[in-house]
């Protein structure tokens, strides 16, 4: 019996011509496809710039270093995120911190973050970055996060890894009217693939030319940005800072350029399989994701609420009848590499509730119809 997953990617046979034809071509990297799909992300979610890495937490890593994250900075995020979105700050040096969640969008909670920032600052202690994440897919309270960060001076990085495609306010996620920088991830699970790969995009010029660098070793070539240096020697390029190789490669582009045309479609399936769910599921006793209305979601994910003593039930029945569930995510802070570093159990009371009362069930675009109603079945059989 093969396993319904929680989501997985739809590959069409343009894309695979699209990676085919790379793969004849002379580049296999650093050549036109990697700025053709930066533009094309560009042009898609508003931004002036976009620059393409190898993966979001990358991308997530350069934005921090960008925005001259280091050590003796404090970075906050929500603990119900995958671990990217605080690992960054530590690859960085600095210190990570976690703002309790929203009991009915499970997004950072604006009024916890409110109280936490006051109580920083008469403490002393108040940071530097912010990175909120659209949590399945649903955008954060954008408007009131950036007053907060003019109020109490931090900078925001959007984790968009689950929203490309989606909008707040009509507007898409990543035009950065709210923010600093916006990351998307290109993961096979996420709203469009290119298999590994990730997408910074901002407004900023200096950020943009900042994290260009940076994926590339920290290396320029432009007269402007290079040291002078004896006439008769050849300086080709220079190491101006200490930078990673985290670049995309053209196969990696070719894929996503080509998904790109679909990201639409992907979404409003997406959003049609959330329908059905909604509907069908209305008289179970679970609670079904809550939409905010100033929110179009991308829904990459579609989390039910369930009763505490209920959740491992139906963990375990939706398994062993073929379903693969799974949790989005285990507060952050609660994972043994957090602990390490002092946290305790219950540190985030809503967010511990969450961990304990919601599953994930299955939402791609290629879930067919038998496999949904197959889910909507066991969960209705489990939970009668
Ligand atoms: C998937 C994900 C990431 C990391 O993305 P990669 O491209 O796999 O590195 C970061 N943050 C969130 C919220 C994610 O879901």
């Amino acid at each position: 019996m093969s396993i319904i997953p929680y989501g997985r990617q739809s590959i069409y046979e343009d894309d695979i011509d699209a990676v085919v034809s790379v793969l004849r071509s002379n580049f296999l990297t650093q050549g036109p496809v990697v700025p053709a799909f930066e533009k094309a992300i560009a042009g898609y979610s508003h931004a002036a710039y976009a620059i393409g890495v190898n993966s979001a937490t990358s991308a997530l890593h350069l934005a921090c270093l960008a925005l001259g994250i280091q050590r003796g900075d404090i970075v906050w995020t929500t603990p119900i995120t995958f671990v990217a979105s605080a690992n960054c700050a530590l690859y960085c040096g600095a210190t990570i911190d976690f703002v309790d969640i929203d009991p009915q969008t499970y997004n950072l909670c604006i009024e916890a973050l409110s109280e936490k920032l006051e109580a920083a600052k008469k403490r002393g202690g108040l940071p530097k970055l912010v990175i909120p994440v659209h949590l399945c897919g649903q955008s954060c309270n954008m408007e009131a996060i950036f007053r907060l960060s003019q109020e109490y001076g931090f900078k925001i990085i959007e984790d968009a890894s689950h929203a490309i495609g989606g909008l707040y306010k009509g507007m898409p996620i990543g035009n950065g009217q709210y923010s600093d920088i916006t990351v998307f991830s290109f993961h096979p699970v996420k709203i469009i693939t290119t298999g590994e790969g990730g997408m910074i995009v901002t407004n900023n010029s200096s950020l943009a030319r900042q994290v260009q660098i940076l994926r590339g070793h920290g290396i320029s070539n432009l007269e402007v940005e290079m040291h002078s240096r004896p006439k008769d020697e050849i300086w080709n390029y220079q190491q101006i800072e200490l930078g990673f190789n985290y670049r995309m490669n053209d196969i990696q582009a070719a894929l996503g350029l080509s998904q790109l045309n679909r990201i639409d479609e992907f979404v409003k399936a997406r959003r049609s399989l959330a329908r059905i769910y909604d509907k069908e599921l209305a008289e179970l006793p679970i609670k079904i994701p809550w939409q905010n209305p100033d929110s179009y979601s991308s829904y990459h994910l579609y989390p039910i609420r369930i009763a505490r003593e209920s959740q491992r039930k139906v963990y375990d029945a939706l398994h062993s009848g073929g379903v693969g569930v799974n949790l989005h995510y285990i507060p952050v802070y609660r994972q043994p590499y957090y602990e390490s570093l002092g946290f305790k159990f219950g540190y985030c009371p809503e967010a511990e509730r969450y961990f304990h009362e919601t599953l994930s069930i299955p939402i791609f675009p290629g879930l067919k119809d038998f496999e949904q109603q197959k889910v909507t079945e066991l969960l209705k059989k489990v939970l009668a």
